[in-house]
């Protein structure tokens, strides 16, 4: 099955960006989030994206206008349509995301996929929210979702064959390298970088070096884009400490967050997207 309807659910950083993949890869698109205001605040981001593309002379205004009339900010999820995937991007937590996929169950049509962008969760346990496991997998996609090339795709127990080899079609259309992987905690991804964050965060607090010279370490000595600690601010310190509390879950102590990445999410400081977090954002 060639995928072209695709619903996106949760519209923050990853749904956005996911969004716009799905347009560039000539799909239609409609996004809901539970925030009323937030889908269509990121169809108009993607179309200032966009606009910004035409002044880049990379995209033309009729290939623009093409991409825009394909996208539908939606108010709930009864509105979802004949849609053939569902891509769930919402917050990292297993009981919205289990609510999430045991209601649309209801209300997708039997042969629509149902994917998770979930960073770290099992995606098996996911599936048993719904009547569908064998249309059930894991889509996690790197951010910004409209940039990064790789999706870790990630079969359940249960997946069948022709759910994964879809999703790997649906990669290739939008210009990404999907890799398969083990439904394994943090899957690769997050397994090798979250730790690494954490133990970042864990040199700032234990005073080993600054935030400048440990971000400095990583990005002039290990050739890494961004530092540690910016990396954190970018990705949301929610979404770190999520993670490393499944890491921790299932993994064990090896992988407890660090005291002062809890104590900047007990403060509300998220990085970037709450204006500040090891950084200050203007
Ligand atoms: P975010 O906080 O930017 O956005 C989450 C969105 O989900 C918000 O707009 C929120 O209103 C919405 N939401 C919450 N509950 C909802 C519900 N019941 N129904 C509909 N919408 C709901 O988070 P994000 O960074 O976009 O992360 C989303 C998912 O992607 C998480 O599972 C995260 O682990 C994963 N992920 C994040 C990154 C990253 O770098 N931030 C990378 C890969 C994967």
């Amino acid at each position: 099955m060639e995928i072209e309807k695709i619903l996106v659910v949760g519209a923050g950083a990853m749904g956005s960006g996911i969004a716009q993949a799905a347009l560039d890869g000539g799909c239609s698109v409609s996004l809901v989030d539970a925030d009323g205001n937030r889908a269509s605040g990121a169809a108009e981001k993607i179309r200032h994206r966009l606009e910004q593309r035409v002044a880049e002379g990379k995209l033309s205004v009729r290939e623009r206008d093409g991409m825009l009339g394909r996208i539908t900010a939606i108010r709930d999820l009864s509105a979802c349509g004949d849609v053939q995937l569902v891509i769930e991007a919402v917050s990292e937590q297993e009981n919205v995301k289990r609510s999430i996929f045991s209601n649309l169950d209801s209300l997708a049509p039997p042969e629509t996929i149902f994917a998770s962008n979930t960073s770290a969760i099992c995606i098996t346990r996911l599936a048993a929210a719904t009547g569908r496991p064998e249309k059930f997998i894991g889509m996690h996609f790197m951010n910004p979702a409209h940039v990064m090339k790789l999706v870790e795709i990630i079969p359940g127990l249960d997946t069948a064959r022709e759910t994964v080899e879809t999703i790997v079609d649906l990669c290739s259309k939008l210009g990404k390298k999907g890799v398969v992987v083990a439904d394994s905690p943090g899957f690769v991804a997050n397994r090798l970088l979250m730790p690494a964050i954490n133990q970042a965060i864990q040199a700032l607090q234990e005073g080993i070096a600054s935030r400048d010279a440990i971000d400095a370490v990583m990005r002039l000595g290990a050739g890494h884009p961004m530092g540690p600690l910016e990396l954190a601010d970018f990705i949301g310190l929610d979404i770190c400490l999520e993670i490393m509390e499944t890491l921790r879950g299932e993994l064990g102590e090896a992988f407890r967050p660090c005291p002062l990445l809890r104590k900047m999410v007990a403060g509300g400081r998220l990085g970037r997207k709450s204006g500040g977090g090891f950084y200050e954002y203007g």
